[in-house]
């Protein structure tokens, strides 16, 4: 079984062509300036790179070009497209209409539409790309994988917004919560790391350029951090998370802002970038917080208790914690960040252990100490497994 992974973006698209039963992944890749001009990067197993500059005025040619690329010339990995047994996609926004991933079909993709206004970004870029793939390679079955499903197990009273009610009846508003897939994959790696299999209580920090947490009990999310979009929660590489409504409308006031202004910036120019004004890269960051530059040291120690807070109220929402996860290119490559949010986190049962956590490795280990009464786990994360092996299950009639 073969699945082509696609994830499509407003002006980029991300591919990885994977066999979901043996986990081998045989080639991964990226389009971007979709639209501008065009640039594919191409990699194999063995890390070899391809970097293609060719015109890509939309997301049909990029997608043709990649599966070109698969099956000619020097990216060449299959020997035909009808190698590929099926698509899964990677879906934004299911609303409340998504628990789960299903098989694409025209109501599935009706269904999205209608969601478009809830992620005006990222739907119709999903959709674009599900429509290309069934026109490309006909007959193939496509499989829709949702950001929001594995959260749609929260409890009313962790997912609604206390705003007049009638806002959630007629219009959705209400947390839907993102990176579910991610989410998914670390906390049930946890589960299977933890001596106890039962009232499992694991919160898993993704930290990525976004960031999420996740308080997941017996393997279903409890609650998340981001909310009706992904601007909430965590403060994050360009977006703003948590701010108050009051001091939004004052600065849009102050400053003679639209909503779409105030969006832009809270989205692409707020979080790491906006306090530290030199990068939403951590790495940057830190970097300039070791050479003295004070925001650099403030934008790094926002992250560290933002992340801190959420994880002491995730504690107190499953009455208790088994398992931390740290997830993500923060979470998996920052002992800082890690260490500070652990610190003096002992009377919560979570005991980091130095050595532990500053020893590198690209596989899932726990960095709490002997006595720890939780674990501290560093996962790594797999969102395209998650994507190819729901498609395999779909796709295989093993799942409906
Ligand atoms: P995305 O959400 O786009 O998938 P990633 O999960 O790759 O992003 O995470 C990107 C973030 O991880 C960046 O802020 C980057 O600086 C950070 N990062 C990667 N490696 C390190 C490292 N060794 N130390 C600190 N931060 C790191």
């Amino acid at each position: 079984m073969l699945v082509f992974i696609l994830n499509a973006g407003s002006s980029s698209l991300k591919y990885q062509l994977m066999n979901p039963v043996s986990k081998e992944v045989l080639a991964t890749g990226l389009c971007e300036r979709i639209g501008i001009d065009g640039v594919l990067k191409h990699e194999f197993t063995d890390g070899k790179k391809l970097t293609l500059d060719v015109s890509m005025p939309t997301h049909k040619e990029a997608i043709e070009l990649v599966l070109k690329t698969l099956v000619e010339g020097e990216g060449k990995v299959i020997n035909s497209i009808d190698n590929i047994d099926a698509v899964g996609h990677r879906a934004v926004h299911g609303g409340e209409e998504f628990a789960s991933s299903v098989m694409v079909t025209p109501k599935v993709i009706e269904t999205m539409k209608k969601l478009i206004p809830l992620a005006p970004l990222h739907n119709p870029a999903n959709i674009m790309g599900m429509e290309i793939c069934q026109d490309l390679m006909p007959g193939k079955p496509n499989v829709a994988v949702f950001d929001t499903a594995f959260h749609q197990t929260m409890p009313d009273y962790a997912y609604m917004y206390a705003l007049p009610y009638d806002q959630y009846t007629k219009h959705g508003i209400r947390k839907y919560g993102f990176h579910g897939t991610s989410h998914f994959f670390v906390s049930n790696e946890a589960r299977g790391m933890l001596d106890k299999k039962h009232n499992t209580r694991i919160i898993v920090c993704h930290l990525g350029n976004g960031s999420s947490v996740s308080a997941v009990l017996n393997g279903k999310c409890i609650d998340t951090s981001m909310g009706l979009t992904p601007v909430q929660g965590l403060m994050m590489g360009t977006r703003a998370g948590d701010v108050g409504a009051g001091a939004i409308s004052y600065m849009m006031t102050q400053e003679g802002m639209t909503i779409d202004q105030t969006l832009d910036v809270m989205n692409k120019k707020s979080g790491i970038l906006g306090i530290s004004g030199k990068s939403s890269d951590l790495r940057e960051v830190l970097q300039g917080m070791q050479d003295g530059d004070d925001r650099c040291r403030l934008a790094v120690e926002m992250v560290a208790y933002n992340i801190k807070k959420y994880v002491g109220a995730y504690v107190a929402a499953l009455d208790g914690v088994d398992a931390l996860c740290f997830t993500g290119g923060i979470g998996e490559n920052s002992s800082l960040i890690r260490e500070i949010v652990c610190a003096g986190l002992d009377g919560m049962g979570l005991n980091i252990d130095p050595t532990k956590n500053n020893k590198r490795s690209g596989k899932p280990r726990d960095i709490a100490t002997n006595s720890s009464t939780a674990r501290i786990f560093v996962i790594p994360t797999n969102e395209e497994y998650v994507i190819a092996n729901d498609t395999y299950k779909i796709v295989s009639g093993l799942e409906k």
